[in-house]
């Protein structure tokens, strides 16, 4: 396999990164310089059509004139002020979430700079219930802070950091008889993903979330839905959840809605919930800062504008039937909806199709040995899907000579 970090400006860039950044990531597999749209280039000068978009980040792409012209002029007016006072960006960024989520009278928006941090909000809106247990699922992942932690469910994140908070159990994903029969007077809160995200791109069935918001409501119990990743039109309808009719008691967004801003929000739905947090309860420093919430303004009013929703819908629906038409053996089936989405694989390829796909500029996400996630920015057209869908047989093609 050839190694794209052997090219000069990339390797020396890579030594430095070693010897001054914390191991945590690994080694990175590229040195990016700048982007324009779904493309990237690297200090090297290699262009590569980004169909990963910074994990499910940068909905509308890289250096889109609507993200860098608002974020540009809230700069030069406000970066930041605090949160003893508002700024008009931040009224206005919570006004349109509400408005584009459906929540009734009496919701809320807390503000917030990662998923992670939305998540720790909604543990202690559950905790304001008076009770502790929660609810999650196998396969779910809620972040890595050590609160997010204790929800998200893969061992090796998890167990070197315990004891994490108590009290939180994980179903096998989907099970509605196992919904039923967990949760209970001690459950606080039921979270769950629309789609699990790093768990796969495996879509809940909405009976599932169906469910989940009956078994919720029936033991009292919040529904808390992990919009981070299908959240902000990723899914094509503004949130995942809307397409299962379901409508949650809180929702925890980030990852899109800054289009690379760092922002995350935790929505809480009507009066009851909303008043479970009152003032001095919870706070952030950076959270809605102007700066931020300028981006997500952005984001949402571009998303509207250039009808990003029926577009990703269209462009989703047609890289899955193009990758089912090659009519591949070695290809088993494309998950998830709209622009999140997985190719499965019959064999555990997913890391040598990416690696090989860098070195023909082309960035995938391996998010499981048989599964390749797409989740690239809104903005992408079918023409640049169309580049992965027809190198893909040759991708699996130098796969399958390593494994021999
Ligand atoms: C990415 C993600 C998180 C964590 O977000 P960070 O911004 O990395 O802290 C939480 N939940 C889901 C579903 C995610 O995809």
């Amino acid at each position: 396999m050839t190694d794209a970090t052997t090219a000069p400006l990339t390797h020396e860039w890579l030594g430095r990164y070693e010897s001054a950044l914390l191991g945590v990531f690994g080694r990175p597999q590229l040195v990016l310089e700048h982007g324009d749209g779904a493309w990237v280039w690297d200090v090297d000068g290699r262009r590569y059509l980004d169909l990963v978009g910074g994990l499910a980040v940068n909905a509308l792409g890289h250096n889109h004139p609507a993200l860098v012209s608002a974020v540009s002029k809230q700069a030069g007016q406000l970066v930041h002020v605090s949160n003893f006072f508002t700024t008009p960006s931040q009224v206005e960024l919570a006004e349109r979430i509400l408005g584009l989520s459906g929540a009734p009278e009496g919701s809320a928006v807390f503000f917030c700079n990662s998923g992670t941090e939305a998540i720790e909000a909604a543990v202690k809106l559950a905790r304001r219930t008076g009770r502790t247990g929660i609810v999650a699922a196998e396969g779910a992942f809620h972040g890595r802070t050590t609160g997010a932690l204790a929800l998200t469910h893969k061992p090796a994140y998890r167990e070197p950091f315990e004891p994490l908070l108590p009290g939180v159990v994980h179903l096998p994903w989907g099970d509605v008889e196992a919904l039923e029969r967990s949760v209970g007077p001690d459950t606080s809160a039921v979270v769950l993903e629309p789609i699990q995200g790093e768990g796969g791109v495996v879509p809940a069935a909405p009976e599932y979330l169906q469910a989940a918001r009956r078994v919720a409501t029936e033991a009292g119990a919040l529904l808390v839905l992990d919009e981070i990743q299908t959240g902000v039109g990723r899914t094509g309808s503004w949130f995942a959840c809307q397409q299962a009719g379901v409508v949650p008691d809180a929702m925890t967004l980030a990852k899109g809605l800054g289009g690379g801003l760092p922002i995350g929000a935790l929505v809480t739905f009507g009066p009851e919930v909303t008043g479970l947090l009152g003032a001095g309860q919870h706070g952030s420093t950076f959270g809605g800062n102007p700066l931020a919430c300028a981006a997500g303004l952005a984001v949402l009013d571009t998303i509207e504008s250039e009808g990003l929703l029926e577009h990703v819908r269209a462009v989703g629906e047609h890289l899955e039937t193009r990758v089912t038409a090659l009519d591949d053996p070695r290809v088993t089936g494309v998950r998830g909806r709209g622009l999140l989405r997985a190719v499965t694989l019959a064999q555990e390829w997913a890391p040598a199709v990416a690696a090989h796909g860098r070195d023909a500029g082309l960035i995938l996400n391996p998010v499981a040995p048989d599964a390749i996630r797409l989740a690239p920015p809104l903005v992408v057209t079918a023409e640049q899907l169309d580049l992965f869908v027809d190198a893909l047989p040759g991708l699996l093609d130098r796969a399958g000579e390593e494994g021999r």
